[in-house]
């Protein structure tokens, strides 16, 4: 894509880089807790962080920050380093933050050491109490007064296993007064009697996030640490540590997180909607997830463009999901292939076509491309599947489809003109009976007749049958997480709305799950991960048009 202006990180890559700061080395990290599938607000991230690798010839590792065993599992680490490779970006190295639980033990030791840590035996309450507000300045207890060798005992005791979970912390011993409250003494380690998903039970300890982070930047001689605005108070604390254990000084750098409408990005709240079975897995194509995303027929590459479009800004917004919708939209509109499906059937008989005839309508795969990408032979014969909306029993003027006395054209077919048509006995249409104009054949039409509308339509003795699943916004309102009550009350409930037999042409019988087709006049789909040859199933990615304005 063209050259846009540079976003500010790039701006400060670029000066460290004329500075000859990190010997001239870009090295970055995405650094996904395994607590959760991937959203649309990591794909950011990711972008972010292998685009800026990208361009400057740097790398970027994946690292896990699994420092909380008790909500990190395997399988999350799975799906996000498939979701990652499926964007399109390589990492140099897969790391683990607990790879690191003996070095960061190590420096915990190290600032006992140098006076600057303690164990504290109070109550998160105490704490809490302890702290002050932000206009008052926090209170130090009795244990803050420990002496190095007591804090060295205790804290060998705690990771020994002595003590109960929340017995004990080990805190630094930075400034009870200091107006960033991050930095009144923050927690390093607590204790959690529980099992890690990598080091089994050898650890009862655990580092905070604050304690555990930036050190394992450092530790990898991260250049550039990004993330988002809400660690701002966070940095201060970042450089402490950093500082007092003298080790490699990796920078943290905060843009604004993607809040995307509609939906809802928290993984907390991605799971309550999994577990509570409001969607069909963390893929459900509904949901924000990269792996829905996927399902639903989105590709890397509208992906990336939508992550480059939004920009990388230092102040938060909501971003209108029809954006997103845009780019996938543009995306297929270049690379799907064209195909008939019949969603709503209704039959079409063509009274002066022979019974038992089939010929061949040759349609090209793709008109937006030169030369439309070849084609393929579509059957055509006496009996059709049309759509039940092509026709209308009283049709308004300016209706240019079917009712009886008008014509419509047949996609690369012919001109076929509406003479009758059969009621069951509830007075619904089940059959429309029209006569097709032999001289007006797609490509050779010398009947001079000249007809606006042309419909799409699947022949009956070839059509095979599928399930066509049409999705739409998951709630109903813009910021479901900003509204009073829980975020659940406001989940759409027609979201999910299945077409259970609908027709489509023989040749998409061998479609796979992520290539897109458009179904001609219906939008852009894919087939569904569930699909086997008894049961296709097809996901709607996106409708052929929206109000969106570029
Ligand atoms: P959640 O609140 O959904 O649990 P998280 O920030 O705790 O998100 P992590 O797994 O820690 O999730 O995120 C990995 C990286 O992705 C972090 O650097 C984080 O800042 C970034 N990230 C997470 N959500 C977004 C978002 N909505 N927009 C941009 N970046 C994000
Ligand atoms: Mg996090
Ligand atoms: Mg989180």
């Amino acid at each position: 894509s063209e050259e846009r202006a540079l976003n500010f990180i790039e701006e400060i890559v670029e000066e460290d880089l004329v500075a000859g700061k990190n010997g001239k080395r870009v090295l970055t990290r995405f650094p996904p807790e395994p607590n959760g599938y991937l959203h649309i607000g990591h794909a950011k991230s990711i972008c972010l962080n292998f685009g800026l690798a990208l361009r400057y010839g740097g790398q970027t590792n994946l690292r896990f920050d699994d420092t909380n065993p008790t909500k990190e599992d395997v399988e999350y680490v799975d799906s996000i380093k498939e979701d990652v490779k499926w964007l399109g970006f390589n990492w140099a190295n897969e790391l683990y933050a607990s790879d690191y639980f003996d070095k960061l033990y190590d420096f915990a030791v190290a600032l006992i050491k140098k006076g600057l840590a303690y164990v504290d035996d109070s109550s998160a309450e105490e704490i809490a109490s302890q702290k002050g507000t932000p206009t008052e300045p926090g209170t130090p207890n009795k244990y803050r007064s420990r002496s190095v060798e007591e804090n060295l005992q205790l804290f060998a005791d705690m990771k020994a296993g002595k003590y109960p979970d929340g017995a004990k912390v080990l805190r630094a011993k930075l400034d009870l007064a200091a107006p960033n409250m991050h930095l009144r003494d923050p927690l390093m380690y607590r204790i959690k009697h529980t099992h890690h998903h990598r080091t089994g039970d050898k650890w009862c300890i655990y580092p905070m996030y604050d304690f555990a982070h930036g050190q394992s930047d450092a530790i990898e001689e991260i250049t550039h640490s990004i993330c988002t605005l809400e660690f701002i108070p966070h940095r201060d604390l970042y450089n402490w540590f950093i500082e007092q254990l003298d080790i490699f000084p990796s920078k943290q750098y905060e843009f604004a997180r993607l809040n995307l409408n509609y939906t809802v990005m928290s993984k907390r709240k991605l799971l309550q909607l999994v577990e509570d079975k409001h969607v069909d897995g963390w893929d459900d194509p509904r949901m924000p997830t990269i792996s829905g995303l996927r399902r639903r027929g989105y590709t890397p590459a509208s992906i990336r463009e939508f992550c480059e479009r939004i920009g990388v800004a230092k102040r938060e917004n909501m971003i209108d999901v029809s954006l997103l919708e845009f780019c996938i939209r543009e995306d297929l509109n270049k690379t799907a292939w064209r195909r008939m499906a019949v969603l709503d059937p209704i039959k079409m008989v063509i009274t002066n076509y022979p019974e038992g005839q089939t010929e061949t309508m040759f349609s090209e795969n793709n008109p937006e491309v030169e030369g439309g990408e070849g084609g393929r032979d579509i059957p055509f014969s006496r009996e059709l599947w049309i759509e039940r909306e092509d026709f209308m029993e009283e049709p308004p003027k300016k209706f240019f489809r079917l009712g009886v006395g008008l014509m419509a054209r047949l996609k690369s077919a012919y001109i076929v003109k509406c003479d009758s048509f059969v009621k069951d006995a509830d007075g619904n249409v089940t059959e429309i009976h029209c006569t097709y104009i032999p001289e007006s054949k797609s490509g050779n039409d010398t009947s001079g007749i000249n007809v606006k509308g042309t419909i799409h339509w699947v022949s009956v003795p070839h059509a095979h049958t599928a399930e066509v699943r049409m999705y739409d916004r998951l709630f109903q309102v813009e910021d479901p997480s900003n509204e009073d009550g829980d975020f659940k009350e406001y989940l759409n409930p027609t979201s999910l709305h299945i077409l259970p037999n609908a027709y489509i042409e023989a040749d998409l019988a061998s479609a796979v799950p992520g290539k897109g087709y458009q179904f001609i006049r219906k939008g852009y789909f894919t087939l569904d991960k569930n699909s086997n040859a008894g049961k296709l199933v097809f996901n709607r990615t996106v409708t052929l048009k929206d109000g969106w304005v570029k």
